[in-house]
Order: structure tokens, then C-alpha cells, then sequence
């Protein structure tokens, strides 16, 4: 049905919000106003499959009202008090605890925030402060890597590595240095050498040119979510952790998008067998219900964090009690209908629905995935796997959602998807014959033809 006050809100939305990445002169909008499962509906009525998970969090996926009635009996409990100094609250004591029990030994201690961003912010000040209170006073320098996307900040933001966030926004913060990308699709990246050893060595040579003991911490997304669901090679991670150890280097992943399920782990961690010395974390820790982020913490670095007046840093909603509660309750969730197995078999199914309808198509370059997050890399040409160009007034995945309802990402030229790990496998088939319909009628210069 469509909402009576469709063209007011249309108008009153164009007159007063500022979208992320969305032109000022752009007409269209779509108004969700509700959504039940890996469905939803807008405020005409029109119904949507959705298969980036919101912004890749959705893992339990949308309309359930067991988290709303958790919400709403904490609020009436206890809406907010802060977790300053000697402060605490019970759904937050109980997270934490629940969260030490899930993540990999020593990784036993957190620090909340209300999102990913903040949480890079957070984990790139405590690498730095932790070397800081140990004497090692000119460990200021973050390695991170192009392609790689940590939130809006100036410290994650500048760990971020696309030129295109940093335009205009200088000056960035200094002493960030950007490494290649595990992209082993990109052979031309690693000029005929095995991706993994040119990437340690390129690793070794820049700790060398900096000085080792000038650098804090290497950030990482385990998969690059926003780069387009890069998968390393399994031993690049393992092989980083002994290089940063070797040097005294902490390293951070950034799990954001890929803790709690999403790669059929708790954490991504665990897929690629390392221990992080700090962990950031935050969408599908709530799958979104409400705001929150958990920085999970090892002992070594938390003991320095602690000592004399403790950690000089924090956020007026760490540790809010209605999204610490709401959170526990999502956990159970996913923990009570096996969401970490389903993540696997049912992002293996809609991996091999993608290759079945799309692999024969000549613009496809490769379909990759971890559990339930995939990719499919868009090429004008097989062989040589130009990137296919694209119109700006005409994406793909534009006219994904507008000819079928499906909602997929487009990141890097990629189409990325992230659905709920609950979605059905009826589901996963009109995932794929969406992309396929289109898809079909896109040509080498990224054109799409009229269905
Ligand atoms: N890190 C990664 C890997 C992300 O993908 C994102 C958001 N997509 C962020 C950090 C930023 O998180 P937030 O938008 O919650 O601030």
C-alpha cells in the first residue's frame, strides 16, 4: 500500500537530509518503512530483497521483535547511565563477558563504542598510547593498505585507502603508510611473483624504510569489505602476524563487517588462524537494531591501557545498556539458530547460484566469497580483466534495484552482496537470476541495454 504522505516525505527528505555519497540535484529516494527476513518495503508500497544487509550487518535479519522487546524492557529498566570511571551496568558487564568467552585467547577485554569509525579512532589511539606508556614514545605509524576502507575518522579515515575519501578533506593524519592489497585476482599487482611473498617483502622493505621502531600498529580488514570482498591468500595473515611480532608491531583487524557470522566464524580471526592484538567490531554485533561497536582487546594491551589513571579516552555512550542488551540478545540469536554454520552453507549456495547464471557471461571476471560475503568482479575483457567501465548514471546495481527489487552494492567495480545469513535458498536463486537479467545486457563498455 502505498504511504498517503509518499510525496511529502519525498519532498521534506530532499529539503533537509544530507545523504552519504548522493548529489544534491539527485531526484529519486527510496523510503523504507518496514522489513520482515531479507525483505523489505518502501513508502509506495514496493517490496525489496536484500542482499547487502543494510551496510552489511543484517545477520539476523530484519523485523524481529524478540530484539524489540529486549529494547523496550531495558529501556524501561535502565535507558542510560555512562560507563565512566567507576560506572557499569548489567548488560554491559554481560556482553563483555560474552564477547571475552567468543573471541580468540588473550583477546579478553572491551571497549564500546557506538560504531566501526569510532572504533578505529579508538584502536589506532590505543596502539599509539600503548606504546607510549611503555616508553616507546616514537612508535607513531600506521601501516594500512590501499583499498582498504576504515570508517570517517582522521585517524581510520587516513588508514583508508582511497584517494577518492581524502579529496578535500586534507590534511589528513600524518605518518600513515599504505601497502598493496591482497588481491590475488590482480596478478598484475605482484609483477608475476607469488601475491603473498611479494606482499611480506613489500611488508619487511617498508617497516625497514620507516624504522621499526617507528610504527605503532598495521590495521587490516581480514576481507576488504569496501575494496570488494578481497580475499587474501590463507597464509598472508599468519605470515603478517610473525612479521609485526618480530618487530614489535601491534596489529589491528578491523572486523566491522566481518565478525559475528558473516564469514561463518565469530571472527574472521579465527577463519585465517591469528590472534589480533586488538580487534574492532561493530554492525553485526546488534545486526543493526541499534547502534554499537566493541573493540575486543588482548591482556598485554589492556594491562598497559590500565595502568596509573587508566585509559584517558571515552565516548559518552560506551557501554549503553539498551544496545549492550540488545546485542546479547542478538548474539543468542545467532547463536541459537546455528547462524555461524548457515553463514557457510548458505553463502556457498548462493556462491554456486552466482556461477551457474553468471559465470558464462564475458563481463565476469571472478565470483569470490567467504561464507555470506561475496563478490562478483565486472571486467570488459577476460584476458587481459580491465576493469569494466562504468556510468555513473546508470550502475548496474542501480538497475538491479529498480527493474527487480534486489538490492546489491556495488564497491570497486564489483558488485558485492551481504545478505542476512538467514536468507532461504529460494532466496539465493532470485539473487542470482536479478544480477543475471541485467548483467546479460551489459556490454564491454558497461553499457546496459533497455530489458
Ligand atoms: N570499517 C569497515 C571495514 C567498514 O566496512 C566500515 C563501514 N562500512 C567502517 C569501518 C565504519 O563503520 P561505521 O560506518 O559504523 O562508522
Amino acid at each position: 500500500m502505498k504511504h498517503q504522505n509518499h510525496q511529502s516525505l519525498l519532498a521534506a527528505d530532499r529539503a533537509h537530509i544530507i545523504h552519504p555519497y548522493l548529489p544534491g540535484s539527485a531526484e529519486e529516494r527510496v523510503i523504507m518503512t518496514s522489513g520482515e527476513g531479507c525483505r523489505l518495503t518502501d513508502s509506495e508500497g514496493r517490496g525489496y530483497l536484500d542482499a547487502t544487509g543494510g551496510l552489511w550487518l543484517a545477520q539476523v535479519g530484519h523485523g524481529r521483535e524478540d530484539l524489540a522487546d529486549v529494547a523496550h524492557e531495558q529501556m524501561k529498566k535502565l535507558e542510560y547511565f555512562t560507563s565512566f570511571w567507576e560506572f557499569s551496568n548489567e548488560p554491559a558487564i554481560q556482553l563483555a563477558t560474552r564477547l571475552a568467552e567468543l573471541a580468540p585467547d588473550p583477546l579478553n577485554h572491551v571497549y564500546f563504542t557506538s560504531g566501526g569509525s569510532e572504533g578505529n579512532e579508538a584502536a589506532i589511539k590505543m596502539a599509539r598510547y600503548y606504546h607510549h606508556r611503555r616508553g616507546d614514545t616514537d612508535r607513531t605509524w600506521i601501516l594500512a593498505r590501499d583499498k582498504a576502507y576504515h570508517g570517517i575518522g582522521y585517524g581510520g579515515g587516513s588508514a583508508t585507502g582511497f584517494p577518492v575519501y581524502h579529496e578535500g578533506f586534507a590534511p589528513m593524519m600524518p605518518h600513515v603508510s599504505h601497502l598493496t592489497p591482497p588481491w590475488p585476482y590482480r596478478t598484475e599487482l605482484y609483477g608475476g611473483e607469488d601475491p603473498c611473498d611479494f606482499l611480506i617483502r613489500e611488508l619487511e622493505e617498508r617497516i625497514a624504510e620507516i624504522g621499526a621502531g617507528n610504527i605503532a600498529a598495521m590495521i587490516g580488514e581480514p576481507i576488504m569489505g569496501v575494496g570488494g570482498m578481497l580475499v587474501p591468500p590463507d597464509d598472508y595473515w599468519p605470515r603478517v602476524r610473525e612479521t609485526l611480532d618480530r618487530h614489535g608491531i601491534l596489529l589491528i583487524f578491523d572486523e566491522v563487517v566481518t565478525a559475528y557470522g558473516r564469514v561463518g566464524e565469530w571472527f574472521a580471526a579465527q577463519h585465517f588462524g591469528v590472534t589480533p592484538d586488538i580487534i574492532v567490531t561493530a554492525k553485526g554485533i546488534t545486526s543493526g537494531y541499534v547502534p554499537l561497536g566493541a573493540l575486543m582487546v588482548a591482556d598485554h594491551v589492556a594491562e598497559v591501557l590500565l595502568r596509573d589513571h587508566g585509559f584517558p579516552m571515552g565516548y559518552t555512550y560506551n557501554g549503553h545498556p539498551v544496545a549492550t542488551a540488545v546485542a546479547l540478545a542478538n548474539l543468542d540469536v545467532i547463536d541459537k539458530e546455528g547462524l555461524l554454520g548457515r553463514a557457510k552453507t548458505i553463502g556457498a549456495t548462493l556462491h554456486s547460484e552466482l556461477q551457474s547464471q553468471l559465470g558464462d557471461l564475458a563481463i565476469v571476471g571472478e565470483i569470490r566469497s567467504v561464507g555470506m560475503m561475496l563478490a562478483v568482479e565486472l571486467v570488459a575483457d577476460r584476458t587481459t580483466r580491465t576493469p569494466l567501465p562504468l556510468h555513473a548514471d546508470r550502475m548496474p546495481h542501480d538497475v538491479i534495484r529498480r527493474e527487480t527489487g534486489v538490492i546489491v552494492r556495488d564497491s570497486a567495480h564489483s558488485l558485492v552482496l551481504s545478505p542476512p545469513l538467514i536468507m532461504t535458498e529460494g532466496e539465493t536463486k532470485e539473487v542470482a537470476s536479478a544480477l543475471r537479467g541485467v548483467l546479460e545486457r551489459t556490454d564491454a563498455s558497461g553499457k546496459i541495454r533497455e530489458a
